[in-house]
């Protein structure tokens, strides 16, 4: 069935000043789920209006900080309440499998909670100046906050930019992905439900081209918060540029899981697995590199093809699903197109590689995961995002070969180290140009730590205490003793 869903734009849902609306897919079948309307320049500048007005005069920022907190843990218990349906809406929208869905709107509760508690810890210091007097920082929300989010994680990745900016105080526009903005829309009216003002928070979806570039260059836009590819994150820091508005970047990866001849090759095999094909590979920090040492590399292989054989892949509402479709026929165009290039380029597909048949999903964008052996490093497959089920097998020599062919490309976001040897764990770590790493783990991302990437992966670190350095000024003030 077809539904509507109207912008959310001062605290109610409305149509576009133009009227456009534009068609959301589900990925599972291939069929339109929704209507969705289409903001245009003008319901984006109400949208910042609305914020800078809420920002300057509004209740919002004039909360106490223990007032704000308390909303969004009344947000993080409506979103538990409502846990089931927004997991199915997720799971449609973004093709997501059910049991996945469920997992990240938990998590979506688990970050509104981690906000609504951190809100009045986020404090100032006193600083042992020289002159006689008391030094201290104020931290003071930035003002319009603008977040951009992509559809791989639609829901979760709103939650980062929009609870940490509402814990500190700011307003918020959100542009979401066009391919999965309903859980959006639903997350921006738990938040008003639960007590955030209409004018404070605003959802609007459109194209990133015109609604999020006119987002960007709004000079009422005090700071960008932005998740997606690389080359639109790098559009979005030039037009931000002119108007010295703030920027924080998530970007892409081409992330590497290190698998050592001493490790767990078991737990090694299956981790890297679900590090490479979880939400069908489109993951920024997908471990989509899995570096192999040599004395161990052809049995590995093999293990890692029977881990990747073993995925049951189906429609997104069937409980035995481990991977879902894509995002939409373009991504598996764009994932099937780099599988052509990986064979030219000599790999050697060992697992996957083909569209399966998935009954009652014929028309769903479906690939089975693939994993490409005997690649090497400088070819495209292994230095570009595909960002689908992909995966490709590099075998390397030793521990330093081992960092140099994992540091070697654009990317740092995430990786993955698997030994028994503490030492070169703690060694390898510490020589990964990437903000984030697992030690005999697939985990990369936890509520309550620091994630972001190197070189370009991004700028600036999301959750954790660290995201409130994205959305705070620190004003430094001295009261003279004399
Ligand atoms: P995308 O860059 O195409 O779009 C991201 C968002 O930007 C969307 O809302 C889009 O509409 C908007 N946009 C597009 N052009 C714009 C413009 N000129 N000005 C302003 N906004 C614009 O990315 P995507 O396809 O939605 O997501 C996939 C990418 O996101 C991958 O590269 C992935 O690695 C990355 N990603 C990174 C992280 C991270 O935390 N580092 C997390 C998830 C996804």
């Amino acid at each position: 069935m077809t539904t509507t869903a109207q912008l959310l734009l001062g605290g109610a849902r409305r149509g576009s000043a133009t009227g456009r609306t534009f068609e959301v897919v589900e990925p599972g079948t291939g069929a339109v789920m929704a209507e969705v309307a289409e903001a245009g320049p003008e319901d984006v500048g109400l949208g910042v209006s609305l914020a800078a007005r809420a920002f300057e005069e509004g209740r919002w920022p004039r909360l106490s900080a223990t007032e704000r907190g308390r909303v969004l843990l009344r947000a993080a218990e409506l979103v538990r309440g409502q846990l089931e349906d927004l997991a199915v809406l997720e799971a449609r929208g973004a093709g997501k499998p059910i049991r996945d869905a469920r997992g990240e709107i938990a998590l979506v509760a688990e970050v509104l909670e981690y906000w609504g508690g951190a809100a009045n810890k986020i404090v100032g210091e006193t600083v042992p100046v020289q002159d006689p007097g008391l030094d201290v920082t104020l931290r003071e929300p930035v003002g319009v906050c603008a977040a951009i989010t992509p559809w791989n994680f639609p829901m979760v990745i709103a939650s980062w930019k929009v609870a940490p900016a509402l814990a500190c105080g700011n307003t918020v526009v959100v542009k979401p992905a066009s391919y999965a903005p309903l859980s959006v829309l639903r997350l921006g009216e738990v938040l008003i439900e639960a007590g955030v003002p209409g004018d404070a928070l605003s959802i609007l979806p459109g194209p990133g081209g015109s609604t999020g570039a006119a987002l960007v260059a709004d000079p009422r836009v005090a700071k960008v918060s932005f998740t997606g590819s690389t080359e639109v994150g790098a559009q979005v820091m030039a037009t931000a540029a002119s108007n010295i508005t703030r920027v924080s970047l998530e970007l892409g990866g081409k992330s590497a899981g290190i698998v050592f001849a001493d490790a767990d090759l078991d737990a090694a095999a299956r981790g890297s697995v679900a590090a490479a094909f979880a939400n069908c590979g489109q993951d920024c920090c997908a471990r989509s590199r899995i570096l192999v040492q040599r004395p161990i590399y052809d049995d590995f292989v093999q293990q890692l093809a029977k881990c990747a054989s073993e995925l049951r892949v189906g429609r997104p509402l069937d409980e035995g699903t481990d991977i879902g479709p894509l995002i939409s026929d373009a991504q598996r165009r764009r994932a099937l197109d780099y599988l052509e290039v990986a064979r030219n380029e000599g790999a050697r597909t060992v697992e996957g590689g083909d569209v399966p048949e998935v009954p009652g999903g014929e028309h769903g964008f479906y690939l089975r995961p693939t994993l490409l052996a005997d690649v090497d490093n400088s070819w495209r497959v292994a230095q570009e995002e595909i960002f689908g089920p992909v995966a490709c097998v590099i075998p390397f020599g030793d521990e330093e070969d081992a960092v140099r062919l994992a540091n070697d490309v654009p990317y740092g976001l995430s990786g993955s180290v698997w030994t028994r040897d503490l030492g070169r764990a703690i060694r390898v770590a510490r020589a990964m140009r990437t903000g984030n790493i697992s030690v005999n783990s697939s985990h990369s991302v936890h509520t309550e730590a620091p994630f972001g990437g190197y070189k370009r992966s991004g700028i600036g670190r999301e959750m954790g205490l660290h995201a409130v350095d994205l959305y705070t000024e620190i004003k430094n003030v001295f009261f003279s003793e004399e």
